[in-house]
This record gives structure tokens, sequence and C-alpha cells, in this order.
């Protein structure tokens, strides 16, 4: 196809699970669409170079754990031997086949795909330059999904091999005896649990006085009970002053609590956050606001201060969560299809896929204490859950806030084994505006660890018989 004589019913810039979500239902609503996309392959950071491998390495890391602590249920493996080319080999599997299956639907519903780095030329045209050189392509409408990168400190070194960031990490060429992680957030806590796994001697250094600040302390408490037994450190309220690249290794200067001046790293992995690609775009030449950062401000319908030109994704703001930027794209094509579609999500779940995970959802109770929400709140613990103990796991607990008045659901965490996928379940009661009566009475199955969303509604309702709680 002549790429130069190429026009648009729909296009979409950036092929991430926004994009091409945003892409798909286009297509499935009659729309005749071009998605433009850097790499190769679709699927964007998530299925590349963030969620899915990383979760592929998560759950290797996770059978390392369980083996070895197989030992006190009576069962001794001896030590791992890890190939480190298999286990890329088998990472890269994974994404392939997700690759490919995108590739496979695109085809299904006859969207365009065109790969080079496109910009803005003006409000109706875009540039993309590949290997082939540059073209033009025409759109009556568009829809940007061009994502978010990770945030670099300006002075660290930049061009030594030894300072990661997390798709360096993610690349697995080595598994250096001494890893610094900057950043205790998510994507910092997910790598360590992977490199702690393989074997590497973890220390963790967090700006602030907590691990994964966004989050209340209770959720957070088991994990980092468990890190810190596993881990060389974790230096809370401490900042990363310096970073020389010394022949023997990584020196890195700290500023903080409980850190030493200075100590010696085989490698360093920066993760302090990403910052939206809005600045990368030429967005100026369509007349698209950006903010400083390089966000762009959308409506509930996904729309710019250009009517024609929606944006969706990390570009568009907090929280960089694929499954919010899916949504959004959705939103985006309904709109541009003429329904009366909206964003109007009452909550965005959040999941660390650490060991033991940590989800939660709707107001934490930090957020809840700040606005002066009256609440009651039901904490259960795992460890009065048999199905719990029975996995050799008593650390977690399943927490919900209820509106004092009304009794509805207004936020639950959980922290424990599996916890990603215990908090759809609270999102939905959410979502539909269930009380605890509706949790406590919903019979869930017995023994799972979903009961403990139920115990902790019955721990608001008074009706709990798995603890005994003084009246
Ligand atoms: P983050 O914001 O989750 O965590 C960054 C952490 O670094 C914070 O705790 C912050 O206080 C700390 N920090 C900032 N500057 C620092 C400094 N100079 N020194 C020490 N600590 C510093 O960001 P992230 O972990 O890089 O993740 C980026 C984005 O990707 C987030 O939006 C995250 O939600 C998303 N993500 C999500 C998942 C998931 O859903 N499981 C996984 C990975 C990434």
């Amino acid at each position: 196809m002549n790429q130069a004589a190429l026009h648009a019913d729909v296009l979409v810039l950036g092929g991430g699970p926004g994009g091409y979500s945003a892409a798909f239902r286009a297509a499935d609503l009659g729309k005749q669409v071009v998605l433009v996309e850097r790499e190769p392959v679709l699927g964007g950071v998530c299925l590349n170079v963030g969620c899915i491998p990383s979760k592929a390495l998560l759950h290797t890391a996770l059978v390392i754990h369980e083996a070895a602590e197989m030992a006190e249920h009576g069962i001794s493996f001896s030590k791992p031997e890890l190939d480190l080319d298999k286990i890329r080999s088998w990472k890269e599997s994974v994404t392939k086949t997700l690759n490919d299956g995108l590739s496979g639907l695109a085809k299904q519903r006859k969207v365009t795909i065109v790969h080079g780095v496109g910009e803005f030329a003006s409000a109706n045209s875009l540039s993309v330059q590949n290997a082939q050189g540059i073209s033009h392509i025409s759109f009556d409408q568009a829809i940007i999904a061009a994502g978010s990168q990770p945030t670099q400190i300006p002075v660290f070194p930049h061009d030594d091999p030894r300072l990661w960031d997390s798709t360096d990490a993610l690349n697995l060429t080595e598994i250096p005896k001494k890893l610094l992680v900057v950043g205790g957030g998510i994507i910092g806590l997910e790598m360590a649990t992977v490199y702690h796994a393989f074997g590497s001697e973890i220390s963790v250094v967090e700006l602030m006085e907590q691990i994964i600040p966004g989050c209340d302390k209770d959720l957070v408490t088991p994990l980092l009970r468990r890190i810190k037994k596993q881990y060389q450190n974790i230096w809370l309220e401490t900042r990363v002053t310096a970073i020389e690249a010394l022949p023997e290794g990584l020196k890195v200067s700290f500023e903080g609590k409980d850190a030493p001046e200075s100590e010696l790293f085989d490698a360093v992995l920066v993760a302090v956050g990403r910052r939206p690609n809005g600045k990368k775009i030429a967005a100026e030449k369509a007349g698209i606001l950006i903010d400083e950062q390089g966000f762009i401000t959308v409506d509930k319908q996904q729309r710019t201060n250009i009517p024609h030109i929606f944006a969706i994704g990390d570009i568009v703001g907090n929280p960089m969560l694929a499954h919010k930027a899916v949504h959004e794209g959705k939103v985006a094509a309904e709109v541009i299809a003429g329904h009366k579609a909206s964003f109007d999500a009452l909550t965005i779940p959040s999941v660390a896929y650490t060991d033991p995970e940590i989800a939660w959802m709707g107001l934490t109770e930090n957020q809840a204490k700040q606005q002066g929400v009256a609440y009651d709140k039901g904490v259960f613990p795992w460890a009065a859950s048999g199905r719990s103990l029975s996995m050799g796991r008593k650390e977690g607990i399943t927490k919900i806030l209820s509106d004092k008045e009304t009794g509805r659901i207004l936020g639950a965490g959980m922290v424990g084994p599996n916890a990603g996928e215990l908090i759809a379940e609270a999102v939905l009661a959410l979502e539909m505006g269930a009380d605890v009566d509706d949790i406590s009475l919903t019979i869930h199955p017995h023994p799972t660890l979903s009961e403990t969303f139920a115990f902790a509604a019955e721990m608001i309702t008074g009706t709990i018989t798995d603890l005994y709680v003084k009246k």
C-alpha cells in the first residue's frame, strides 16, 4: 500500500493496550482505522517491556520461593539451577504469543498497522518516519495513545550498562551480586522480588517514609516484614545524591535516615516513576495543549482541546495503568462512533505483584481520614483463614471500609498471595453500590481466599463467627 496516500477515518497513535483496544473498538464500530506504532510489534510497554514479561519472571520467582518454603511442609528440593538464556526465551515466548495474537486480531478487523515514529504535521495529518523514509497519513479523527517512559534522574550517569531502567532489568542479561533498587514503588519492588529469587543481594532506597507510598500502611506492613528478612537493606526517607561509575562497581552516595554515606553495587535499577510522552509527538502542530509535565488534558469523553482529537492512557494522567488505558480507549472509540459514552469508573484498582501481593481500590483509609469521611472498618486476618494457612501463609489481611450511615462499600484492600485476583470482587461491589450486608450475605465458596472479603464485611456487620470479637 502506498503509505503516502493513506487516509484514516480514525488514526490511533500508539499500539499499547490503550491504543490497540481503541483501534479494535473503532474498527468494530465500522470505522476504517490506521494504527501507528514505532516498535516492530504491537502491545506497547505493557506487553513487551512491562506487565507481561515482569509477570512471567515473577511467576518463576514465586515457584522458587514456594519450592524452598516446602521444606517446612516436609518436602525438600535441591537448590534451583538457573539457565538465564532459557528463562529469557521462555519470557519472550509469552510476549511473542501475545504479539502474534494482536497482529491476528488487527488483521481480522482490517486495521492497517503502520510501523514508524509518528508526529503530528497538522490537525488532520500525521508524519511517520521509518526505515523507508517519511510518509503522511491524513485523518478525520485521531486518538493519541503514545504512553510514557521511565523517569530518569539527570545527575546519574546515563551510558553505563550497570545503571538500569525497568526495560534493562527485564532483559535479564546478568544476575548482579549486589543490586540497588532506587524507588520503593511497584516497579522497584516487583523487580526486587525477581532478582532476589534469582540470587541477588537486594537493597532498596525510598524517598518517602513508606514503600508504595500511595497505599495504606497496614496493607504494606506484611510485605515490608517479609522483605526485611530477605533483603540486605531497606532505606526509607533516603535519597541517592550521586552515582559514580568505577571499574569495580557503581559507587552510590546516600543522604537520609539510616543509609550509609556510600556503598558499592554491581547494578542499580532506577524505578522512580514514569513520565508521559506528550512532548514527543509534535502535538503543538495540531494545536493540542500539553502541560508542563507532558500530559494532555481531556474531558470525560477523552476529547482534547481539539474536538476531533482524543487522548487516552498514560499520556492523559495518573494512574499509569493498562486497565485504565483500555477503558479510556474504548470510550474514545465509542464517542467517535457517535455513542453516548464517557469514562465514569468509580475506581481504578492498583496491584503490586510482589510476594505477598498487595491490591487496593476505592477510598484508602489515609484518604478517608484526610477527607473527614465517616467510615466503618472491617479487617479480617488471614491467620484465621484455613485456605491461607494450608498454603503456609498467615501474614495476609483483607480490609473493607464502608460508609458509616449507609454501609455501602467505600474502599477495600488485601495483602497476601493472589490479592491481585481477589480485588476484582471489591471493584464490582463498589461499582454495583453494594453494602456490607450484600457482601456478607453472598455465599463465598469454602475454603477459599475469596471468603476473606465476606469475613471482612462480617467484621463490620457483627456477624463474624470465624473470629471472636468482643462486643
Ligand atoms: P511509582 O510511582 O509506583 O514508584 C516510584 C517510587 O519511587 C515512589 O515510591 C517514590 O516515592 C520513589 N521515589 C521517587 N523519587 C525517588 C528518589 N529520587 N529516590 C528514591 N525514591 C524515589 O513508580 P514506578 O514503580 O516507577 O512505576 C511507574 C508506573 O508504572 C506507575 O504508574 C505504576 O503504577 C505503573 N506500574 C504498574 C504496575 C502494576 O500495576 N503492577 C507495575 C509496574 C508499573
